[in-house]
């Protein structure tokens, strides 16, 4: 090598050598997975079922954690420092905790406003935007919008697309498979929501309680309306007065299911389901929530079984 390299013929060679080299390892780098990092289970099984084989998918919170309230932990800072790309759902649902763990990361590459950091939530055209200026001293937890679009089977296929697109912008090569998948996906959910929404119909429900603002893009998909919910606004706890206008709205509208969702304290739900001959349902709301939902059609599939079981617990009751 030595001799060559010495030779002119060698002078010729080297910089061709180095740039085969430097090829070479811009392959071996292309084929590394992505390293993605999701605030959400359920954010996290999108991108397994988007990115396949192409992304080592790190998950934040735990599926028994309530996302909007995790800690600037400074293992997530860690998790982050060799991310590719970070996936929250945004609408403010994580701004109590993941500015700081951008910041701590140290890692430009997954800093708002680059192409490492994608939030899901304003591409599925949210709901309940409030308007004008927004007093957060009232505790509302979602000025932007509801950011609980995953629990509606047909938005989370379009955050999937989103992220398809996302995922090939940094992955060029493997563009058409995230495209493909995500193809699946919408389709394969598009099939199981007609036959969800088969079960809901004939539970004959209309009207429920739920605790928190969690379910409702679940139920405006699937025709149900919440007449209100125990915490008096998004993110404060319910006061006593608040507790009676539930008690006396559900018993006036007959309202016989109230969905808890499970990371919120169960006992001002079960008080007022109590008081109003309501049936509780414990709920799910994110994947991993409970050790038996692994999957997102496992979520949604709780979800509708909690609702068949009110209708049950009504018939035996009347
Ligand atoms: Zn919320």
């Amino acid at each position: 090598m030595n001799k060559i390299f010495g030779s002119r013929y060698g002078e010729l060679l080297k910089p061709m050598l180095l740039a085969l080299l430097l090829g070479l390892g811009l392959l071996a780098e292309a084929q590394e997975p992505l390293k993605v990092v999701t605030t959400t289970t359920t954010l996290g099984q999108l991108v397994e079922r988007i990115g396949g084989a192409q992304v080592q998918v790190t998950v934040l919170g735990k599926g028994t954690q309530d996302p909007h309230y995790l800690e600037a932990k400074p293992s997530y800072m860690v998790k982050l420092r060799e991310a590719d790309l970070v996936v929250a759902v945004g609408l403010d649902l994580e701004v109590g905790w993941l500015p700081n763990v951008l910041r701590g990361a140290r890692n430009p590459r997954i800093q708002v406003g680059q192409s490492g950091y994608l939030e899901l939530g304003p591409t599925v055209e949210p709901i309940e935007r409030l308007e004008g200026k927004v007093d957060r001293s009232e505790g509302d937890l979602h000025p932007l919008g509801n950011p609980h679009f995953h629990l509606a089977p047909l938005r989370y296929a379009r955050a999937g697309q989103t992220l398809a697109a996302r995922l090939a912008e940094l992955r060029p090569a493997w563009a058409s498979n995230f495209a493909t998948a995500a193809t699946v996906l919408t389709a394969d959910l598009t099939d199981k929501e007609k036959k969800w929404s088969a079960r809901v119909k004939a539970t004959d429900l209309k009207e429920v309680v739920t605790y928190h603002r969690t379910l409702t893009y679940f139920l405006n998909r699937f025709g149900l309306q919440t007449v209100g919910e125990v915490e008096s606004k998004p993110g404060v706890p319910p006061t006593a007065k608040h507790l009676m206008e539930i008690i006396k709205r559900a018993q006036e509208k007959k309202v016989s299911c109230l969905l808890h969702e499970s990371f919120f304290e169960v006992a001002p739900s079960e008080r007022v389901a109590k008081s109003s001959g309501m049936s509780v349902q414990v709920v799910p709301t994110e994947i991993q929530a409970v050790p038996e939902v692994g999957t997102y059609e496992a979520l949604i599939e709780r979800l509708i079984l909690a609702l068949e079981n009110c209708r049950q617990l009504r018939s035996k009751s009347l």
